[in-house]
């Protein structure tokens, strides 16, 4: 398995739920993936032709992620108070969704791609379709339907521990490798994923951890110390290359690496 959020799969009912709230978006997403695969097989000749970007990158790609903001808007999922990382997050989050109803996985590697690797660029991109579109969109309020916002939900939790090989999930297995991450002070102090090492990029990850949900466990005479992420009661163990924890105090069960 190359990417990591291959097997990552939907329910009948949460595709269903997908299509019956949110009817503009799933309109705007095949044309979406579309142009996204297309944008992938351009991307695989840059290294033939030797352009950066790809040769046809913007082929139609722009404008059906244009259709998508204005869809979410129809939607109800964005206001024009939604910042521009939320909204690369939004993105990221329909796409894997999206991808896990039996779709192209060229398409959601398009997506990830310019939303992880190339970070900034697709930030700026965002908030440039956003103005764009916000005059024209229902400027409502949001009103995000209760199973919407579980199909939406973020797959990794903001309890995150340091290993030697990387950061990890302390509730999922999203891990990330050295090197697919940097540390950054804007636009708040924390850590950018972009994959740009492995370029595995991981759908099921953020884009951004704040600081405060990393913690570096103590190591010391063969005992790992770090904190249960359901109730912060410290826990210790064996401090093995990988380790499953059950907290004592509240029964979460918790991974960890060293
Ligand atoms: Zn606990």
């Amino acid at each position: 398995m190359k990417y990591p959020f291959e097997k990552f799969g939907s329910s009948a009912a949460q595709q269903q739920v997908f299509i019956e709230k949110l009817p503009s978006v799933t309109k705007a997403m095949d044309e979406f993936f579309r142009t996204s695969a297309i944008a992938m097989q351009s991307l695989h000749q840059k290294n033939i032709f030797g352009g950066p970007q790809g040769i046809r990158q913007d082929l139609g790609f722009e404008n059906a992620l244009k259709v998508l903001l204005i869809a979410c808007y129809n939607d109800r999922l964005i206001t024009t108070a939604t910042s521009s990382l939320r909204l690369a997050e939004l993105i990221r989050q329909l796409t894997l969704r999206w991808y896990s109803f039996g779709k192209s996985i060229d398409a959601a590697l398009f997506v990830s791609y310019n939303l992880f690797a190339q970070q900034s660029r697709s930030m700026f991109l965002l908030r440039d379709l956003k103005s764009q579109v916000e005059f024209v969109s229902n400027s409502g309020a949001l009103s995000v339907h209760d199973e919407v916002e579980s199909l939406l939900a973020p797959i990794t939790s903001r309890k995150w521990y340091r290993s030697k090989q990387g950061i990890g999930d302390k509730l999922s297995s999203v891990f990330i490798s050295e090197g697919d991450f940097t540390n950054v002070d804007l636009p708040a102090p924390g850590i950018q994923i972009h994959f740009k090492k492995t370029q595995t990029y991981d759908l099921r990850a953020p884009l951004f951890l704040d600081k405060d949900w990393v913690e570096t466990p103590l190591i010391s005479n063969g005992k790992v110390t770090a904190s249960c992420p359901g109730c912060g009661q410290k826990c210790r163990g064996q401090a093995f290359s990988y380790l499953e924890i059950t907290c004592p105090t509240c029964r979460t069960v918790w991974q960890l690496a060293t």
